[in-house]
């Protein structure tokens, strides 16, 4: 019989990130695709698989129509904030994926699910999440998603100030980036963090 013995952190699976979306990642739809076969074969090992959400009213701050620095993404309730149509066929039948939202507020954006100020979780969803993570401290955390440099490399960093880098691990072959990946390379290194 096998046990759950580690957690799953899918960040920002969705169209408007993959290619043919406003705000696409280059390799996002192969990551993806590599993600949605991996799911399927592997979600039993997992105590609990979270998967993000970038989920903007029609005005937020983030877009620079507004102001911010993206063009216009994850539109809450839009195909453009849903999630890869693969992905979403394969854990929809799976009792142990929780759905997160970020960035649900017009004036605030939410790079990471926990979105740490001054040291504590702002997110409703990341305190959730938080106290799931504590429950099992020897679990091991794989994360992986959309965009690498950005909301999962805020999410990873988020998750070492809170417990650590020693559980972490970042499924690279299930993660897209806009700058290639030097970034998160960069924050793995420096934290002794393995690279799958
Ligand atoms: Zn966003």
């Amino acid at each position: 019989m096998e046990f759950p013995t580690k957690y799953l952190i899918i960040v920002d699976p969705q169209n408007d990130f993959i290619e043919g979306g406003s705000l696409a990642v280059d390799g996002a739809k192969k990551a993806m695709e590599r993600l949605s076969f991996f799911v399927s074969q592997n979600a039993r090992y997992y105590e609990k698989i979270f998967v993000t959400q970038d989920f903007h009213p029609e005005n937020h701050c983030s877009f620079t129509e507004n102001g911010g620095t993206w063009p216009k993404h994850c539109v809450a309730n839009t195909n453009g904030a849903d999630i890869f149509p693969k992905l979403k066929e394969v854990l929809a039948d799976k009792e142990n994926v929780v759905y997160t939202l970020k960035g649900k507020d017009v004036d605030v954006d939410q790079y990471s699910i926990f979105s740490l100020k001054d040291g504590d979780v702002t997110n409703k969803y990341g305190k959730e999440m938080l106290e799931e993570l504590q429950k099992n401290p020897t679990f091991h955390i794989d994360i992986c998603g959309i965009a690498g440099d950005v909301c999962v490399l805020n999410t990873a960093n988020d998750l070492v100030q809170l417990i650590g880098a020693d559980r972490l691990y970042i499924l690279e072959m299930f993660t897209a980036s806009l700058d290639g990946g030097a970034k998160l390379r960069d924050f793995a290194e420096k934290n002794s963090i393995d690279l799958i």
